[in-house]
Protein backbone atom coordinates (compact mmCIF):
# COMPACT_ATOMS: atom_id res chain seq x y z
CA UNK A 1 0.00 0.00 0.00
CA UNK A 2 1.09 3.04 -1.05
CA UNK A 3 0.29 6.83 1.09
CA UNK A 4 0.77 10.26 0.09
CA UNK A 5 0.95 13.25 1.96
CA UNK A 6 0.20 16.94 1.54
CA UNK A 7 1.23 19.23 3.93
CA UNK A 8 -0.31 23.27 4.55
CA UNK A 9 0.72 26.07 6.61
CA UNK A 10 3.29 25.63 9.64
CA UNK A 11 6.46 24.23 10.47
CA UNK A 12 3.96 22.72 13.07
CA UNK A 13 2.13 20.92 10.59
CA UNK A 14 5.45 19.59 8.96
CA UNK A 15 6.51 18.21 11.99
CA UNK A 16 3.37 16.58 12.67
CA UNK A 17 2.60 15.07 9.18
CA UNK A 18 6.24 13.84 9.25
CA UNK A 19 5.15 12.21 12.64
CA UNK A 20 2.43 10.60 10.80
CA UNK A 21 4.33 9.74 7.74
CA UNK A 22 6.32 7.38 10.06
CA UNK A 23 3.05 5.58 11.69
CA UNK A 24 2.61 4.73 8.39
CA UNK A 25 5.97 3.62 7.40
CA UNK A 26 5.69 1.17 10.86
CA UNK A 27 2.33 -0.06 9.63
CA UNK A 28 4.35 -1.09 6.09
CA UNK A 29 3.11 1.58 4.08
CA UNK A 30 5.56 2.85 1.06
CA UNK A 31 5.77 6.58 1.27
CA UNK A 32 5.18 8.38 -1.79
CA UNK A 33 5.48 12.32 -2.82
CA UNK A 34 2.26 14.05 -2.98
CA UNK A 35 1.46 13.72 -6.43
CA UNK A 36 2.27 10.17 -7.14
CA UNK A 37 -0.65 7.42 -7.43
CA UNK A 38 -1.27 6.45 -3.57
CA UNK A 39 -3.91 3.96 -1.96
CA UNK A 40 -3.92 6.86 0.76
CA UNK A 41 -3.79 10.43 0.46
CA UNK A 42 -3.55 12.82 3.42
CA UNK A 43 -4.25 16.23 3.78
CA UNK A 44 -2.60 17.96 6.95
CA UNK A 45 -4.87 21.02 6.52
CA UNK A 46 -4.34 24.41 7.60
CA UNK A 47 -7.00 27.33 8.06
CA UNK A 48 -5.30 30.62 8.73
CA UNK A 49 -6.82 31.85 5.10
CA UNK A 50 -9.90 30.55 3.60
CA UNK A 51 -7.48 30.19 0.25
CA UNK A 52 -5.49 27.52 2.10
CA UNK A 53 -9.09 25.70 2.96
CA UNK A 54 -10.31 25.80 -0.67
CA UNK A 55 -6.53 24.32 -1.62
CA UNK A 56 -7.05 21.20 0.86
CA UNK A 57 -10.75 20.79 -0.95
CA UNK A 58 -8.87 20.59 -4.32
CA UNK A 59 -6.45 18.43 -3.54
CA UNK A 60 -8.65 15.86 -2.04
CA UNK A 61 -10.75 16.13 -5.19
CA UNK A 62 -7.67 16.12 -7.85
CA UNK A 63 -6.57 13.01 -6.04
CA UNK A 64 -10.01 11.13 -5.97
CA UNK A 65 -10.83 11.44 -9.71
CA UNK A 66 -7.13 10.81 -10.23
CA UNK A 67 -7.98 7.36 -7.96
CA UNK A 68 -11.29 6.59 -6.87
CA UNK A 69 -10.89 3.87 -4.80
CA UNK A 70 -8.36 5.11 -2.94
CA UNK A 71 -8.64 6.37 0.57
CA UNK A 72 -8.51 10.18 1.88
CA UNK A 73 -8.11 11.63 4.75
CA UNK A 74 -8.57 15.33 6.05
CA UNK A 75 -6.83 16.30 9.39
CA UNK A 76 -6.19 19.49 11.33
CA UNK A 77 -6.85 23.05 11.37
CA UNK A 78 -9.70 22.90 8.68
CA UNK A 79 -12.07 20.46 9.86
CA UNK A 80 -11.40 21.28 13.55
CA UNK A 81 -12.14 25.22 13.06
CA UNK A 82 -15.02 23.89 10.74
CA UNK A 83 -16.81 20.72 11.14
CA UNK A 84 -20.13 21.81 10.11
CA UNK A 85 -18.58 22.39 6.57
CA UNK A 86 -16.17 19.09 6.47
CA UNK A 87 -19.03 16.90 7.24
CA UNK A 88 -20.47 17.49 4.37
CA UNK A 89 -17.27 16.95 2.02
CA UNK A 90 -17.89 13.66 0.47
CA UNK A 91 -14.08 13.91 -1.15
CA UNK A 92 -12.75 13.42 2.17
CA UNK A 93 -13.07 9.92 3.79
CA UNK A 94 -11.93 10.51 7.21
CA UNK A 95 -11.91 13.57 8.90
CA UNK A 96 -9.87 14.13 11.69
CA UNK A 97 -9.25 17.22 14.29
CA UNK A 98 -5.80 18.72 15.61
CA UNK A 99 -5.43 16.17 17.90
CA UNK A 100 -6.10 12.80 16.29
CA UNK A 101 -3.44 13.16 13.65
CA UNK A 102 -1.64 9.72 14.93
CA UNK A 103 -4.64 7.57 14.85
CA UNK A 104 -5.20 7.77 10.90
CA UNK A 105 -3.29 4.94 10.07
CA UNK A 106 -5.73 2.90 12.31
CA UNK A 107 -8.80 4.60 11.07
CA UNK A 108 -8.06 4.30 7.99
CA UNK A 109 -7.73 0.36 8.29
CA UNK A 110 -11.19 0.59 9.89
CA UNK A 111 -12.15 2.42 6.47
CA UNK A 112 -10.95 -0.19 4.41
CA UNK A 113 -12.69 -3.15 6.37
CA UNK A 114 -16.21 -1.67 6.19
CA UNK A 115 -15.99 1.95 3.68
CA UNK A 116 -18.29 3.83 6.34
CA UNK A 117 -17.25 7.21 6.64
CA UNK A 118 -15.25 8.58 9.64
CA UNK A 119 -15.92 12.33 11.37
CA UNK A 120 -14.52 12.11 14.68
CA UNK A 121 -15.41 15.81 15.16
CA UNK A 122 -19.11 15.41 14.44
CA UNK A 123 -19.29 11.72 16.33
CA UNK A 124 -22.12 11.33 18.38
CA UNK A 125 -23.05 8.62 20.91
CA UNK A 126 -26.18 6.35 21.12
CA UNK A 127 -28.43 9.10 22.27
CA UNK A 128 -27.31 11.34 19.27
CA UNK A 129 -25.25 13.72 22.09
CA UNK A 130 -22.06 14.85 20.47
CA UNK A 131 -19.33 13.16 21.98
CA UNK A 132 -17.23 16.07 21.44
CA UNK A 133 -18.82 19.19 22.91
CA UNK A 134 -18.11 22.45 21.46
CA UNK A 135 -16.51 25.41 22.77
CA UNK A 136 -17.42 28.57 22.69
CA UNK A 137 -16.02 29.79 19.03
CA UNK A 138 -18.05 26.31 18.17
CA UNK A 139 -14.97 24.37 17.48
CA UNK A 140 -14.85 20.93 19.59
CA UNK A 141 -13.05 21.31 22.48
CA UNK A 142 -9.65 20.69 22.78
CA UNK A 143 -7.79 18.27 25.54
CA UNK A 144 -5.32 19.86 27.54
CA UNK A 145 -1.90 18.61 28.64
CA UNK A 146 0.79 18.29 25.31
CA UNK A 147 0.58 14.89 23.63
CA UNK A 148 3.68 14.03 23.20
CA UNK A 149 4.44 11.71 20.44
CA UNK A 150 7.62 10.51 21.43
CA UNK A 151 11.05 11.26 19.20
CA UNK A 152 10.04 12.46 15.64
CA UNK A 153 13.17 12.85 12.84
CA UNK A 154 11.71 16.04 10.68
CA UNK A 155 14.51 17.13 8.67
CA UNK A 156 14.29 20.63 6.65
CA UNK A 157 17.40 19.10 4.71
CA UNK A 158 20.05 17.06 4.78
CA UNK A 159 21.57 18.74 8.26
CA UNK A 160 18.67 20.60 9.56
CA UNK A 161 15.86 19.42 11.26
CA UNK A 162 12.77 20.99 13.20
CA UNK A 163 11.37 19.84 16.89
CA UNK A 164 8.04 20.77 18.31
CA UNK A 165 8.10 22.09 21.55
CA UNK A 166 4.64 23.31 21.93
CA UNK A 167 1.47 23.41 21.15
CA UNK A 168 -1.71 26.23 21.34
CA UNK A 169 -1.91 30.24 22.01
CA UNK A 170 -4.05 32.01 24.54
CA UNK A 171 -3.41 35.25 22.83
CA UNK A 172 -6.86 35.62 20.55
CA UNK A 173 -5.57 38.13 18.09
CA UNK A 174 -8.83 39.29 17.12
CA UNK A 175 -8.56 38.04 13.22
CA UNK A 176 -6.77 34.76 14.06
CA UNK A 177 -8.64 31.49 14.53
CA UNK A 178 -5.56 29.41 15.21
CA UNK A 179 -6.80 29.67 19.21
CA UNK A 180 -9.53 27.79 18.22
CA UNK A 181 -7.87 25.30 15.67
CA UNK A 182 -4.92 24.39 17.94
CA UNK A 183 -6.54 25.20 21.96
CA UNK A 184 -4.54 26.96 25.21
CA UNK A 185 -0.78 26.73 25.92
CA UNK A 186 0.61 23.15 26.03
CA UNK A 187 4.21 22.88 26.09
CA UNK A 188 6.65 19.47 25.96
CA UNK A 189 8.49 18.53 28.65
CA UNK A 190 12.33 19.91 28.31
CA UNK A 191 13.81 16.90 28.51
CA UNK A 192 11.70 15.07 25.84
CA UNK A 193 12.61 18.54 23.41
CA UNK A 194 16.43 17.51 24.84
CA UNK A 195 15.89 13.76 24.00
CA UNK A 196 14.97 14.41 20.71
CA UNK A 197 17.45 17.12 20.12
CA UNK A 198 20.37 14.88 21.61
CA UNK A 199 19.48 12.13 18.95
CA UNK A 200 19.17 14.58 16.11
CA UNK A 201 22.39 15.83 16.94
CA UNK A 202 24.44 12.23 16.67
CA UNK A 203 22.85 11.82 13.45
CA UNK A 204 24.77 14.93 12.26
CA UNK A 205 22.19 17.54 12.64
CA UNK A 206 23.55 21.18 12.54
CA UNK A 207 20.69 22.88 12.67
CA UNK A 208 17.84 22.67 15.54
CA UNK A 209 14.69 24.67 14.34
CA UNK A 210 12.27 25.11 17.64
CA UNK A 211 8.84 25.24 16.29
CA UNK A 212 5.48 25.56 17.79
CA UNK A 213 2.24 27.30 17.80
CA UNK A 214 3.44 30.41 19.58
CA UNK A 215 6.92 29.43 20.94
CA UNK A 216 7.30 32.62 22.95
CA UNK A 217 4.53 30.91 25.39
CA UNK A 218 6.82 28.25 26.09
CA UNK A 219 6.19 26.75 29.54
CA UNK A 220 4.27 29.95 30.95
CA UNK A 221 1.65 27.34 31.90
CA UNK A 222 3.84 25.57 33.92
CA UNK A 223 6.69 25.42 36.48
CA UNK A 224 9.52 23.53 33.93
CA UNK A 225 11.96 24.95 35.16
CA UNK A 226 11.63 23.87 38.70
CA UNK A 227 12.59 20.16 37.22
CA UNK A 228 15.87 21.72 36.23
CA UNK A 229 19.40 20.98 37.51
CA UNK A 230 19.58 24.77 37.79
CA UNK A 231 21.25 27.11 40.01
CA UNK A 232 18.70 29.14 42.01
CA UNK A 233 19.54 32.37 40.43
CA UNK A 234 19.16 30.21 37.19
CA UNK A 235 15.51 29.07 37.95
CA UNK A 236 14.85 32.50 39.13
CA UNK A 237 15.65 34.02 36.03
CA UNK A 238 15.39 31.72 33.13
CA UNK A 239 11.76 32.25 31.38
CA UNK A 240 9.54 30.95 28.68
CA UNK A 241 11.73 29.85 25.84
CA UNK A 242 14.84 30.62 27.21
CA UNK A 243 14.14 27.08 29.46
CA UNK A 244 14.44 25.38 25.77
CA UNK A 245 17.41 26.93 24.51
CA UNK A 246 19.73 27.19 27.50
CA UNK A 247 19.31 23.51 27.52
CA UNK A 248 20.10 23.09 24.39
CA UNK A 249 22.78 25.35 24.40
CA UNK A 250 24.63 23.67 27.21
CA UNK A 251 24.46 20.41 24.41
CA UNK A 252 28.07 19.60 23.11
CA UNK A 253 28.82 19.71 19.45
CA UNK A 254 29.30 22.31 16.29
CA UNK A 255 25.31 23.61 16.02
CA UNK A 256 22.51 26.23 15.09
CA UNK A 257 19.44 26.73 17.62
CA UNK A 258 17.30 28.80 15.31
CA UNK A 259 13.61 29.86 16.35
CA UNK A 260 11.16 29.62 14.21
CA UNK A 261 9.22 32.57 15.63
CA UNK A 262 8.81 34.93 18.40
CA UNK A 263 5.46 37.11 19.19
CA UNK A 264 6.12 40.58 19.95
CA UNK A 265 2.47 40.16 22.21
CA UNK A 266 4.65 37.89 24.35
CA UNK A 267 8.22 39.38 24.33
CA UNK A 268 9.51 42.36 25.01
CA UNK A 269 13.53 44.40 24.58
CA UNK A 270 14.36 42.75 27.76
CA UNK A 271 13.20 39.53 27.16
CA UNK A 272 15.05 39.32 23.77
CA UNK A 273 17.92 40.57 25.37
CA UNK A 274 18.31 38.02 27.80
CA UNK A 275 18.62 35.15 24.57
CA UNK A 276 21.26 36.58 23.11
CA UNK A 277 23.74 35.52 25.69
CA UNK A 278 23.79 32.18 23.98
CA UNK A 279 26.65 31.84 21.53
CA UNK A 280 24.31 28.51 19.53
CA UNK A 281 21.44 30.92 18.88
CA UNK A 282 21.26 31.90 15.11
CA UNK A 283 21.22 35.69 15.04
CA UNK A 284 17.67 35.62 12.84
CA UNK A 285 14.51 36.70 14.73
CA UNK A 286 10.84 36.25 12.80
CA UNK A 287 8.85 38.74 14.30
CA UNK A 288 5.67 39.52 13.30
CA UNK A 289 4.44 43.03 13.57
CA UNK A 290 1.41 42.78 11.70
CA UNK A 291 0.86 46.63 11.34
CA UNK A 292 2.64 49.55 11.59
CA UNK A 293 -0.26 51.76 13.08
CA UNK A 294 -1.13 52.03 16.46
CA UNK A 295 -4.59 52.08 16.08
CA UNK A 296 -4.28 48.73 13.83
CA UNK A 297 -2.21 47.24 16.37
CA UNK A 298 -4.62 47.80 19.26
CA UNK A 299 -7.64 46.84 17.38
CA UNK A 300 -6.09 43.84 16.11
CA UNK A 301 -6.02 43.00 19.94
CA UNK A 302 -2.07 42.72 19.83
CA UNK A 303 -0.46 44.52 22.78
CA UNK A 304 2.38 46.53 21.93
CA UNK A 305 3.07 49.70 20.24
CA UNK A 306 4.66 50.66 16.78
CA UNK A 307 7.41 52.26 19.58
CA UNK A 308 7.39 48.66 21.53
CA UNK A 309 8.30 47.22 18.27
CA UNK A 310 11.01 49.37 17.24
CA UNK A 311 12.89 48.82 20.41
CA UNK A 312 13.06 44.95 19.84
CA UNK A 313 14.53 46.03 16.77
CA UNK A 314 16.93 48.04 17.98
CA UNK A 315 18.22 45.86 20.65
CA UNK A 316 18.68 43.01 18.10
CA UNK A 317 20.32 45.67 15.54
CA UNK A 318 22.62 46.90 18.75
CA UNK A 319 23.90 43.29 19.24
CA UNK A 320 24.43 42.62 15.70
CA UNK A 321 23.96 45.13 13.35
CA UNK A 322 23.52 41.78 10.58
CA UNK A 323 21.04 40.70 12.68
CA UNK A 324 18.27 38.90 10.35
CA UNK A 325 14.70 39.70 11.37
CA UNK A 326 11.47 38.92 9.13
CA UNK A 327 8.16 39.76 9.76
CA UNK A 328 4.74 39.63 8.50
CA UNK A 329 2.10 42.26 7.94
CA UNK A 330 -1.13 42.02 7.16
CA UNK A 331 -2.96 44.64 4.75
CA UNK A 332 -6.41 45.57 4.59
CA UNK A 333 -7.32 45.19 7.93
CA UNK A 334 -10.88 46.01 9.03
CA UNK A 335 -10.21 49.79 9.54
CA UNK A 336 -7.07 50.29 7.71
CA UNK A 337 -6.80 53.64 6.28
CA UNK A 338 -4.88 54.96 3.60
CA UNK A 339 -2.73 56.54 6.32
CA UNK A 340 -2.36 53.56 8.62
CA UNK A 341 -1.32 51.52 5.38
CA UNK A 342 1.47 54.21 4.78
CA UNK A 343 2.65 53.83 8.56
CA UNK A 344 3.03 50.03 7.50
CA UNK A 345 5.39 51.16 4.80
CA UNK A 346 7.12 53.68 6.70
CA UNK A 347 8.11 50.76 9.18
CA UNK A 348 9.67 48.34 7.05
CA UNK A 349 11.62 51.62 5.60
CA UNK A 350 12.84 51.79 9.78
CA UNK A 351 13.46 48.18 10.29
CA UNK A 352 16.31 46.82 7.87
CA UNK A 353 14.14 43.84 7.17
CA UNK A 354 16.12 40.58 5.61
CA UNK A 355 12.87 39.70 4.46
CA UNK A 356 8.78 40.90 4.81
CA UNK A 357 5.49 38.47 4.27
CA UNK A 358 2.78 40.75 2.91
CA UNK A 359 -0.79 39.07 3.42
CA UNK A 360 -4.21 40.32 2.68
CA UNK A 361 -5.71 40.10 5.44
CA UNK A 362 -8.28 37.00 4.90
CA UNK A 363 -12.04 37.07 7.32
CA UNK A 364 -12.08 34.11 9.70
CA UNK A 365 -15.79 33.23 11.01
CA UNK A 366 -15.76 33.05 14.62
CA UNK A 367 -13.15 35.13 14.79
CA UNK A 368 -13.76 39.25 16.63
CA UNK A 369 -12.59 41.13 13.49
CA UNK A 370 -14.42 39.17 10.92
CA UNK A 371 -17.56 41.50 12.70
CA UNK A 372 -15.56 44.42 12.99
CA UNK A 373 -16.53 47.87 10.57
CA UNK A 374 -14.66 49.52 8.00
CA UNK A 375 -14.26 46.71 6.15
CA UNK A 376 -11.62 47.42 3.46
CA UNK A 377 -12.48 46.06 -0.37
CA UNK A 378 -10.64 43.02 -1.48
CA UNK A 379 -8.65 45.20 -4.35
CA UNK A 380 -7.62 47.29 -1.85
CA UNK A 381 -6.03 44.77 0.50
CA UNK A 382 -4.59 43.03 -2.61
CA UNK A 383 -3.41 46.70 -4.18
CA UNK A 384 -1.38 47.21 -0.85
CA UNK A 385 -0.17 43.97 -0.71
CA UNK A 386 1.17 44.79 -4.15
CA UNK A 387 3.05 48.03 -2.51
CA UNK A 388 4.14 46.25 0.85
CA UNK A 389 5.95 43.53 -1.26
CA UNK A 390 7.78 46.26 -3.48
CA UNK A 391 8.83 47.90 -0.05
CA UNK A 392 9.73 44.63 1.61
CA UNK A 393 12.14 43.97 -1.40
CA UNK A 394 13.79 47.26 -1.06
CA UNK A 395 14.56 46.92 2.41
CA UNK A 396 15.77 43.71 1.90
CA UNK A 397 18.03 44.50 -1.03
CA UNK A 398 19.24 47.19 1.58
CA UNK A 399 19.71 44.96 3.81
CA UNK A 400 22.05 42.42 2.11
CA UNK A 401 23.88 45.45 0.18
CA UNK A 402 25.18 46.13 3.75
CA UNK A 403 26.29 42.60 4.45
CA UNK A 404 29.32 43.24 1.83
CA UNK A 405 32.67 42.58 3.36
CA UNK A 406 31.45 41.18 6.67
CA UNK A 407 32.30 37.45 6.68
CA UNK A 408 28.94 34.62 7.40
CA UNK A 409 29.18 31.43 9.21
CA UNK A 410 27.11 29.55 6.40
CA UNK A 411 25.63 26.17 6.94
CA UNK A 412 25.22 24.69 3.29
CA UNK A 413 22.52 22.98 2.33
CA UNK A 414 22.55 22.36 -1.19
CA UNK A 415 24.88 22.43 -4.50
CA UNK A 416 23.12 23.87 -7.45
CA UNK A 417 25.23 22.80 -10.05
CA UNK A 418 27.33 25.31 -11.98
CA UNK A 419 29.93 25.32 -8.79
CA UNK A 420 27.88 26.57 -7.06
CA UNK A 421 26.88 25.90 -3.23
CA UNK A 422 23.99 27.72 -1.45
CA UNK A 423 23.13 27.93 2.24
CA UNK A 424 22.10 30.09 5.07
CA UNK A 425 24.21 32.22 7.52
CA UNK A 426 23.13 32.58 10.77
CA UNK A 427 20.73 35.56 10.16
CA UNK A 428 18.97 33.35 7.97
CA UNK A 429 19.94 35.24 4.66
CA UNK A 430 20.78 32.97 1.44
CA UNK A 431 24.31 32.65 0.96
CA UNK A 432 25.94 31.45 -2.87
CA UNK A 433 29.55 30.63 -3.16
CA UNK A 434 31.35 28.38 -5.14
CA UNK A 435 32.80 25.36 -4.61
CA UNK A 436 33.33 22.04 -5.98
CA UNK A 437 30.10 19.38 -5.35
CA UNK A 438 32.60 17.32 -3.90
CA UNK A 439 33.96 16.77 -1.50
CA UNK A 440 30.04 17.32 0.45
CA UNK A 441 30.12 20.70 2.55
CA UNK A 442 26.46 19.75 4.06
CA UNK A 443 27.70 18.69 7.45
CA UNK A 444 30.58 21.54 7.99
CA UNK A 445 30.01 25.40 8.76
CA UNK A 446 31.83 27.29 5.94
CA UNK A 447 33.32 31.27 6.62
CA UNK A 448 32.21 33.35 3.51
CA UNK A 449 33.30 36.85 2.59
CA UNK A 450 30.41 38.21 1.03
CA UNK A 451 30.97 40.24 -1.92
CA UNK A 452 27.63 41.50 -3.28
CA UNK A 453 24.22 40.29 -3.57
CA UNK A 454 22.44 37.97 -5.36
CA UNK A 455 18.99 36.35 -6.76
CA UNK A 456 17.14 36.82 -2.83
CA UNK A 457 20.42 36.36 -1.00
CA UNK A 458 23.99 37.47 -1.70
CA UNK A 459 27.40 35.65 -3.13
CA UNK A 460 30.51 35.41 -1.82
CA UNK A 461 34.32 33.97 -1.38
CA UNK A 462 35.21 30.51 0.95
CA UNK A 463 37.69 32.17 3.49
CA UNK A 464 37.87 35.10 5.65
CA UNK A 465 40.03 37.48 3.34
CA UNK A 466 39.69 36.57 -0.47
CA UNK A 467 42.95 35.23 -1.05
CA UNK A 468 42.51 31.95 1.16
CA UNK A 469 40.07 29.71 -0.94
CA UNK A 470 39.61 27.21 2.42
CA UNK A 471 37.42 24.97 0.63
CA UNK A 472 39.87 24.32 -2.08
CA UNK A 473 42.44 24.18 0.21
CA UNK A 474 40.82 21.43 2.33
CA UNK A 475 39.83 18.97 -0.66
CA UNK A 476 43.51 19.36 -2.35
CA UNK A 477 44.82 18.44 1.34
CA UNK A 478 42.05 15.52 1.38
CA UNK A 479 43.51 14.55 -2.44
CA UNK A 480 47.22 14.60 -0.87
CA UNK A 481 46.26 12.33 2.15
CA UNK A 482 46.97 14.83 4.99
CA UNK A 483 44.98 15.29 7.92
CA UNK A 484 42.24 17.76 7.98
CA UNK A 485 41.89 20.20 10.60
CA UNK A 486 38.72 20.35 11.74
CA UNK A 487 38.12 16.18 11.25
CA UNK A 488 37.90 14.63 14.65
CA UNK A 489 38.95 11.07 13.74
CA UNK A 490 42.39 12.76 12.22
CA UNK A 491 42.74 14.56 15.59
CA UNK A 492 41.84 10.81 17.27
CA UNK A 493 44.05 8.97 14.95
CA UNK A 494 47.12 11.11 15.02
CA UNK A 495 47.39 11.70 18.46
CA UNK A 496 45.32 15.17 18.73
CA UNK A 497 43.03 14.06 21.37
CA UNK A 498 43.60 11.40 24.06
CA UNK A 499 41.44 8.10 23.30
CA UNK A 500 40.91 5.19 24.48
CA UNK A 501 43.27 3.14 21.97
CA UNK A 502 43.65 -0.75 21.23
CA UNK A 503 45.97 -0.89 17.86
CA UNK A 504 48.11 1.47 15.99
CA UNK A 505 50.54 1.10 13.39
CA UNK A 506 51.91 4.10 10.92
CA UNK A 507 48.90 3.95 8.31
CA UNK A 508 45.84 2.90 10.27
CA UNK A 509 44.36 3.38 13.90
CA UNK A 510 42.10 1.77 16.58
CA UNK A 511 40.39 2.62 18.98
CA UNK A 512 37.12 2.12 21.64
CA UNK A 513 33.61 4.07 19.88
CA UNK A 514 32.49 6.48 22.25
CA UNK A 515 28.92 5.29 22.29
CA UNK A 516 29.42 1.39 21.64
CA UNK A 517 26.63 -0.41 19.77
CA UNK A 518 28.33 -4.26 21.72
CA UNK A 519 30.31 -4.65 24.67
CA UNK A 520 33.06 -4.42 22.26
CA UNK A 521 32.86 -1.37 19.68
CA UNK A 522 36.09 -0.23 18.34
CA UNK A 523 36.53 1.87 15.12
CA UNK A 524 39.64 1.15 12.69
CA UNK A 525 40.53 4.00 11.08
CA UNK A 526 43.38 5.03 8.25
CA UNK A 527 45.16 8.02 9.54
CA UNK A 528 44.94 10.19 6.25
CA UNK A 529 41.93 11.60 5.88
CA UNK A 530 39.57 9.97 3.45
CA UNK A 531 36.12 11.14 3.51
CA UNK A 532 34.13 7.39 3.07
CA UNK A 533 34.91 4.50 0.90
CA UNK A 534 33.22 6.15 -1.56
CA UNK A 535 36.03 8.69 -2.02
CA UNK A 536 38.52 6.14 -2.20
CA UNK A 537 40.94 5.65 -5.54
CA UNK A 538 43.07 3.02 -6.92
CA UNK A 539 46.12 5.12 -4.95
CA UNK A 540 44.18 3.68 -1.54
CA UNK A 541 44.45 0.03 -2.55
CA UNK A 542 47.36 -0.67 -0.31
CA UNK A 543 45.88 1.01 2.24
CA UNK A 544 42.18 -1.01 2.45
CA UNK A 545 43.97 -3.79 2.06
CA UNK A 546 46.02 -3.30 5.12
CA UNK A 547 42.60 -2.47 6.87
CA UNK A 548 41.20 -5.20 5.67
CA UNK A 549 44.49 -7.72 6.82
CA UNK A 550 44.70 -6.18 9.94
CA UNK A 551 41.20 -7.08 11.22
CA UNK A 552 41.37 -10.56 12.18
CA UNK A 553 44.73 -9.21 14.08
CA UNK A 554 42.45 -6.71 16.24
CA UNK A 555 39.65 -9.20 16.30
CA UNK A 556 42.63 -11.14 18.31
CA UNK A 557 43.87 -8.68 20.92
CA UNK A 558 40.28 -8.12 21.34
CA UNK A 559 40.01 -11.93 21.89
CA UNK A 560 36.34 -12.24 19.76
CA UNK A 561 37.15 -15.78 19.15
CA UNK A 562 33.43 -16.22 18.78
CA UNK A 563 33.18 -14.19 15.96
CA UNK A 564 32.87 -9.98 15.35
CA UNK A 565 31.28 -8.05 12.74
CA UNK A 566 32.78 -5.78 10.43
CA UNK A 567 30.77 -3.06 9.21
CA UNK A 568 31.52 0.75 7.12
CA UNK A 569 28.46 2.62 6.79
CA UNK A 570 29.08 5.09 3.56
CA UNK A 571 26.89 8.38 3.08
CA UNK A 572 24.09 9.67 4.60
CA UNK A 573 21.84 6.83 3.44
CA UNK A 574 24.51 4.29 4.78
CA UNK A 575 24.10 5.68 8.23
CA UNK A 576 27.86 7.53 7.82
CA UNK A 577 27.86 10.32 10.65
CA UNK A 578 31.62 11.18 10.97
CA UNK A 579 33.11 11.68 7.29
CA UNK A 580 36.23 10.36 7.43
CA UNK A 581 36.23 6.30 6.00
CA UNK A 582 35.91 4.22 9.41
CA UNK A 583 35.57 0.65 10.25
CA UNK A 584 33.31 -0.39 12.84
CA UNK A 585 34.38 -3.50 14.56
CA UNK A 586 31.71 -5.34 16.84
CA UNK A 587 31.66 -8.15 19.68
CA UNK A 588 31.10 -9.98 22.56
CA UNK A 589 27.96 -10.61 21.57
CA UNK A 590 25.67 -12.42 19.54
CA UNK A 591 24.34 -10.69 16.36
CA UNK A 592 21.45 -10.40 14.44
CA UNK A 593 20.89 -10.08 10.73
CA UNK A 594 19.20 -8.13 9.13
CA UNK A 595 20.91 -5.48 11.61
CA UNK A 596 18.19 -2.52 12.50
P1 LIG B 1 29.25 6.20 11.74
O1 LIG B 1 27.88 6.38 12.32
O2 LIG B 1 29.76 7.42 11.04
O3 LIG B 1 29.41 4.94 10.93
O4 LIG B 1 30.16 5.96 13.00
C1 LIG B 1 30.72 6.99 13.76
C2 LIG B 1 31.02 6.41 15.12
O5 LIG B 1 31.95 7.25 15.75
C3 LIG B 1 29.79 6.36 16.03
O6 LIG B 1 29.60 5.03 16.47
C4 LIG B 1 30.16 7.29 17.18
O7 LIG B 1 29.72 6.80 18.41
C5 LIG B 1 31.66 7.34 17.11
N1 LIG B 1 32.25 8.60 17.55
C6 LIG B 1 31.84 9.86 17.24
N2 LIG B 1 32.65 10.78 17.81
C7 LIG B 1 33.58 10.08 18.50
C8 LIG B 1 34.69 10.46 19.31
O8 LIG B 1 34.96 11.65 19.51
N3 LIG B 1 35.43 9.46 19.88
C9 LIG B 1 35.14 8.15 19.66
N4 LIG B 1 35.92 7.24 20.26
N5 LIG B 1 34.11 7.76 18.91
C10 LIG B 1 33.34 8.70 18.33
ZN1 LIG C 1 39.78 12.97 8.94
Amino acid sequence: MKAAFYTLGCKVNQYETEAVAQEFLRHGYLLVSEDEEADVYVVNSCSVTREADRKSRQYLRRMKRRNPQAVTVLMGCYPQTCPGETEELGEADIVLGTEDKLSAVGLVEQFLADRGRIDKLTEKDENGAPLRPSGPSGCPVLETGYNDIGTVVSMLGSRRALIKIQEGCNRFCSYCIIPHARGPIRSRSPRSIEKEAVELLKSGCREIVLAGINTALYGLENGFKNDMEWSAADKENVRGIEIVVKLLNDLPGDFRIRLNSLEPTVVDKDYLASLLKYDKLAHHAHLSVQSGSDSVIASMNRHYTRADYLQMVRTLKSFDKDYGITTDIITGFPGEKEEDFEESLRLVDECGFLHVHAFPYSERPGTPAASMPGKVPVNVRKERVARLIKAGDAASLRFREGLAGTVQRVLPEECCGDGMWRGRASNYCNVWFEAPAEPDLTSTFVDVTIEKTYKDGVFGRTGTSPESDCIADCAADARKGEQMSDCIFCKIANGGIPTNMVYEDDKIAAFRDLEPQAPEHVLIVPKKHIQSLDQTTEEDAELLAHIMLKIKEIAAILKLENGYRVVINTGSDGGQTVPHLHVHLLGKRAMAWPPG
